[in-house]
């Protein structure tokens, strides 16, 4: 089945490519859309068509919607995959598609503006019984009446922007002299970052797991879940490390939050695939957020079930029913998501842009590398840094955990600072390998300290590497990098 003739992708990098793979594999045609930096970049190769949509800030670009509107109906593509980022959660940028008369892949505009706004979508949720986190009803309207709300809940307490994404615009406020000025900068950076200053407070958890649901709804009614994932290993709120299942999910809770999870995407008239974010801790959880899209770490879920959730996409949006009940969707094995970002973990992840001089690529059983660079691509300062996901898939959580460990041992990126050194850290963690996360993980001292000797030793691999490479050697260089972590292994 095809479902349509031809698909404009809004995005660009890895994500664009995982749709276009999706699309070619069903005889989709695909249309890609690129900035000036993008010129060569692989989606806009990877595509039948290309166009140029603007220069590189954003604003002229991926988030211009005129002119993907006029680029869509110039190549005459019948619906627009949004990706994630960019224009996949602005409601108006679905409106006007669907106005277009191209189908937007992804849920309706209206669900969009309701899950855009967390107030909103906290409360409607609330409402239909879903947990949620004690806080304001609705926007701090004064310092004096926020001050009352956090007495009651207690502290700490955090202040949220409402039309937040990213992280962007969270205080944590420990005491009450804390609070004026966290909640006139989070309305500040909420005005400037999405404009819209209304920022709320709800309770905050010292060390809660982040657990998300992955959802899929068509339009005649069927709402399915696709389990769990675990997301709780994050930098500055954002995740770096994903795993599904969630490793301490039990018969009982799963059972509670899908139910949950199902709850919220009917409760917003949910079609197509998203995603229901928890927050847990001792033994309870609370609704946080419905992202409308698809998320960076579905992969982990495809691997687990089996399910290609864009070819899921491209169905309903079509019109199609799913094709499986919820009896019919299982867990198979366990897979990691490990985000390899152009940044410098010793140097608080800072980005470091840059051309990439050598680039060699993991692979064998269990291995899926999704990734929109290759070796002489210069990753451009304007947009995210994230280089590649590299996952992996194993029969157990262990099995799981020692795949990624090789294939990190594996994965050659030289040019650009990157996240591999402590991804190598993190699956030789004793915590981690126990399953014992939380979203502070990074920051606690004993694994912080573990974390910077493994991450220095990685730096001292790399340099070997980097010398042997300048002399020519490949090969010689990555069996001595290989024998770098052997050696490893075996002192630990
Ligand atoms: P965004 O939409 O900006 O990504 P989220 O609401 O999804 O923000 O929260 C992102 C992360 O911020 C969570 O995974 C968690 O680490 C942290 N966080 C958010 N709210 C709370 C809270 N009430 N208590 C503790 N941590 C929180």
């Amino acid at each position: 089945m095809r479902y349509f003739e031809k698909v404009l992708v809004a995005n660009r990098g890895e994500i664009a490519i995982r749709v276009m793979r999706a699309c070619r594999e069903l005889g989709i045609e695909t249309v890609a859309v690129y900035s000036t930096p993008d010129k060569n970049a692989l989606h806009v190769k990877y595509a039948d068509e290309a166009f140029f949509v603007g220069e590189a800030p954003p604003q002229k670009s991926y988030l211009n919607m005129d002119r993907i509107l006029e680029i869509a109906e110039m190549s005459g593509a019948e619906a627009v995959h949004p990706g994630y980022g960019f224009l996949a959660e602005n409601a108006t940028f679905a409106k006007r598609v669907e106005e277009e008369g191209v189908t937007f892949i992804g849920p309706s505009w209206k669900t969009i503006h309701m899950m855009g706004s967390k107030i909103e979508s906290k409360q409607a949720m609330k409402d239909a019984g879903v947990p949620v986190l004690p806080g304001t009803e609705g926007g701090v309207r004064s310092i004096d009446e926020a001050a009352r709300v956090a007495d009651e809940i207690g502290y700490p307490i955090i202040v949220k922007a409402s039309a937040g994404g990213g992280g962007i615009g969270m205080h944590i406020v420990n005491t009450p002299a804390e609070l004026e000025e966290a909640i006139k900068g989070s309305m500040k950076i909420a005005e400037s970052a999405f404009g819209d200053p209304t920022v709320f407070i709800e309770k905050y958890l010292v060390k809660p797991r982040h657990i998300e649901f992955q959802v899929l709804a068509d339009r005649y009614g069927n709402t399915l879940h696709l389990y769990d994932r675990e997301c709780s290993i994050q930098r500055r709120h954002q995740k770096l490390v994903e795993e599904a299942p969630c490793p301490i999910m039990t018969d009982e809770l799963r059972e509670q939050m899908a139910a949950s999870a199902v709850t919220v995407a009917e409760t917003s008239g949910y079609q197509n695939a998203g995603t229901v974010e928890f927050l847990y801790a001792d033994g309870n959880y609370y609704f946080m957020e419905m992202n409308t899209r698809l998320q960076v770490e579905h992969t982990i879920t495809e691997m687990i079930t089996g399910i290609d959730i864009v070819k899921q996409q491209l169905a309903v949006a079509a019109g199609q029913d799913l094709p499986f009940d919820q009896e019919d969707i299982s867990i198979r094995g366990h897979a990691i998501e490990c985000r390899i970002n152009a940044e410098d973990p010793l140097n608080n992840f800072q980005a470091d842009p840059g051309k990439i001089i050598r680039y060699r690529s993991p692979g064998g059983p269990g291995i899926r590398v999704d990734s929109g660079v290759h070796m002489g691509y210069t990753i451009p300062p304007t947009y995210d840094s994230m280089v590649s996901k590299l996952c992996a898939w194993g029969q157990t959580r262990m099995e799981s955990i020692e795949r990624m460990r090789r294939a990190i041992y594996e994965y050659v990126i030289m040019g650009v600072k990157t996240t591999l050194p402590l991804h190598h850290a993190i699956m030789h963690n004793r915590e981690f390998v126990r399953g014992n996360t939380h979203t502070h993980f990074l920051q606690e001292e004993h694994i912080a300290q573990t974390l910077g000797r493994s991450l220095r030793e990685e730096e001292a691999r790399m340099q070997t590497l980097a010398a042997s490479f300048r002399q020519g050697k490949e090969m010689a260089a990555i069996s001595a990098a290989v024998n770098v972590y052997i050696n490893q292994r075996r002192r630990g």
